[in-house]
């Protein structure tokens, strides 16, 4: 039974699979512990990673992409989770490939697309989407940041928390208030800022349970001022740009879900096999046997779903509630099965030198990100049932 296989595999993203798979072995697995231990990549991984098409595989060619589908980018982000390379998959290429490259290209200027989309493919510029707020995460209305008109542009005050790729970041897409005397949904808008922008600073690079080579940051801004077309959509429409994103970016998480406890299944069913306990392999054991068919299932079972929503996406057919149901069941479900996997390596799971510990601490966050379970099962409430 073949781990991983999607439904809408074909031949040349088989090729790409191969060179995904080829950089990881040259350029990430002899280093990604160091980079652990450091807490941040090397600011050269985002170039290299640009030079092999990895940063803009689903762009079109005239802004420095590979010109292909969602599911270039889906097989990118898939293969480096299923290696249990988290770090690249979500905070890394997952924000920089996966939302704010298509926020600009969706909704940005055909100057603001030149000037950013080229650079962001090869790694020249690296991207960050800023918007959750030391007192506002799940409650994006509730953010404090302001921009305020100033002649033809925009002052900027406020900070920011849990950004990925703070740290390395060229330039930051900010949620901020254009309009405070109204709802947030309605006076909220998206202001690109350089980071050499006067009165932009970075805080710390965060210390997280998981996730360590991740460069996760407080940013501050302190009256940043910004010209008027740093704006990115229209003005006071940040919250509508931010819903028509969200099916992409919940999916996109999704995979990097599924490709995570994919890996970790096959990490485990080698591993049995190979373990002796009381004179026989772990894998000779009903529970053990028990517990990689139900997981199995599981697995099964999710990829066809998310297959599906990876198909409807590629047509412009997946609805926010469909991805949110994705989201939800795809990072529960890492949650359960790395766990359960993490248990059949016994003391050696819980070793850093076995992926399976990294996975197990790399998942948590999966249910948390970009929407929380509980944002996530309010949203298909809603659809199913109205407010
Ligand atoms: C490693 C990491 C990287 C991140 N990267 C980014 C990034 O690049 N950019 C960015 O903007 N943000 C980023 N985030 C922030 C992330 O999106 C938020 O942490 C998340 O949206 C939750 O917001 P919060 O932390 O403020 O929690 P809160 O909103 O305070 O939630 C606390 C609890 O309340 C629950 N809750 C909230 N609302 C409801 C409700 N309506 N009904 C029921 N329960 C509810 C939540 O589910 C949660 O359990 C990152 C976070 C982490 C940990």
């Amino acid at each position: 039974m073949q781990l991983g296989k999607a439904s809408w595999m074909t031949e040349e993203l088989l090729i790409v699979r191969d060179s995904v798979q080829k950089f990881i072995a040259a350029e990430i697995e002899p280093h990604y512990e160091a980079w652990e231990q450091q807490g941040i990549v090397p600011r050269e991984l985002w170039n290299k990673l640009g030079e092999q098409g990895f940063l803009a595989p689903d762009m079109p060619e005239q802004y420095g992409g590979a010109g292909g589908t969602y599911e270039h980018l889906a097989m990118v982000i898939a293969e480096f989770a299923r290696h249990g390379y988290a770090t690249i998959a979500g905070s890394m290429i997952g924000v920089h490939s996966g939302i704010v490259n298509h926020y600009i290209l969706n909704n940005g200027s055909e100057a603001q697309k030149q000037r950013y989309l080229p650079a962001m493919a090869s790694g020249e510029m690296v991207s960050a989407l800023a918007m959750t707020e030391p007192g506002a995460g799940s409650d994006l209305q509730g953010i404090n940041m302001t921009a305020k008109r100033d002649g033809n542009g925009y002052v900027i005050n406020g900070a920011k928390t849990f950004t990925s790729n703070g740290q390395h970041c060229d330039m930051v897409v900010v949620a901020a208030k254009t309009d405070t005397t109204v709802a947030g949904s309605k006076g909220t808008s998206l202001i690109i800022v350089d980071k050499d922008a006067a009165g932009f600073s970075r805080g710390r690079n965060l210390d997280k349970i998981g996730l360590h080579s991740a460069d996760t940051s407080e940013l501050f801004f302190d009256d940043v001022r910004v010209d008027g077309d740093a704006l990115l959509g229209p003005e006071h429409c940040g919250f509508a740009v931010l819903m028509n994103e969200l099916p992409r970016e919940r999916l996109t998480l999704a995979i990097g879900s599924l490709g995570a406890l994919e890996g970790a299944l096959q990490w485990t069913i080698d591993y049995i096999q190979e373990r002796q306990v009381f004179g026989q392999p772990l894998a000779k054991f009903q529970n053990s046997r028990f517990k990689i068919a139900e997981m199995m299932t599981e697995a099964r079972a999710l990829r066809a779903f998310v297959d599906e929503c990876t198909l409807l996406l590629s047509a412009h057919q997946l609805d926010t509630a469909t991805a949110s149901m994705a989201k939800l069941k795809s990072s529960e479900l890492q949650g359960e099965i790395i766990d359960g996997c993490l248990q059949l390596f016994g003391g050696y799971g819980y070793m850093r030198e076995f992926p399976i510990g990294r996975a197990f601490v790399d998942a948590r966050v999966q249910r948390i990100y970009g929407g929380t379970s509980e944002v996530m099962k309010e949203i298909i409430a809603r659809d199913i049932l109205g407010r």
